[in-house]
């Protein structure tokens, strides 16, 4: 199984991207903030603790998420590929996420980093405030607190990757084909 990373700030267009890489590059879309979600719909005990911070905005701690992780490995070790979103989001994950590719056979080809300024994060959020059902949208006060969140935690993270492998940092800013198409290009080599 290949995992391909998928990062960047709230709201920068990950989960749009990935809907038009999972049918070009026969990919799995695996989003750890899907995944939350699901867990709390279908009212597990895990999924009760993890969404106590999603929907505040914070963080899952890393080690509740480590065992998550764990799941969604097992759970797609047949697979050709995964589009993995929204993880790793600190540095310890990044540690976990190449532990368990070396194990698990299972290489991390690509990272692409999604880049958009915070002026346009927020304007972004308040969109997507009106049509979600997501708690963590729905509040206005917890959009910059997730974008706090990313600049305290996730950008770290981001740097840290770059000292392990190679980045791809992408302009999210333009139309949604245009960066699909640069990033279809920088992947062309899974096709092959
Ligand atoms: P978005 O796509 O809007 O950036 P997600 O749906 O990926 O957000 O995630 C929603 C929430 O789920 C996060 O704010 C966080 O609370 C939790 N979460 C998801 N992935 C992780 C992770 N790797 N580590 C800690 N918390 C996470």
């Amino acid at each position: 199984m290949n995992i391909i990373v998928i990062t960047g700030p709230p709201y920068s267009g990950k989960g749009t991207q990935c809907a038009f890489l999972k049918e070009t590059f026969n990919l799995t879309h695996v989003s750890t903030g899907d995944r939350i979600r699901l867990e709390k719909e279908n009212k597990t005990e895990v999924g009760k603790l993890m969404s106590e911070y999603a929907d505040r905005g914070e963080l899952v701690p890393d080690e509740v998420m480590k065992r998550l992780f764990g799941n969604i490995m097992d759970e797609n070790a047949g697979k050709a590929g995964i589009l993995l979103d929204g993880y790793p989001r600190t540095s310890p994950q990044v540690d976990t996420l190449l532990a368990f590719a070396a194990e698990r056979n299972a290489p991390v080809t690509h990272v692409l980093n999604i880049e958009v300024p915070k002026d346009e994060l927020l304007k972004r959020a308040k969109t997507r405030a009106a049509t979600s059902d997501r708690e963590d949208d729905k509040k206005p006060e917890l959009h910059l607190k997730r974008i706090d969140v990313f600049e305290e935690s996730i950008k770290p993270a981001i740097a840290y990757m770059k000292t392990k492998m190679e980045v791809f940092d992408i302009n999210g800013l333009g139309k949604i084909e245009d960066i699909t198409a640069l990033i279809s290009e920088h992947l062309a080599d899974l096709k092959a």
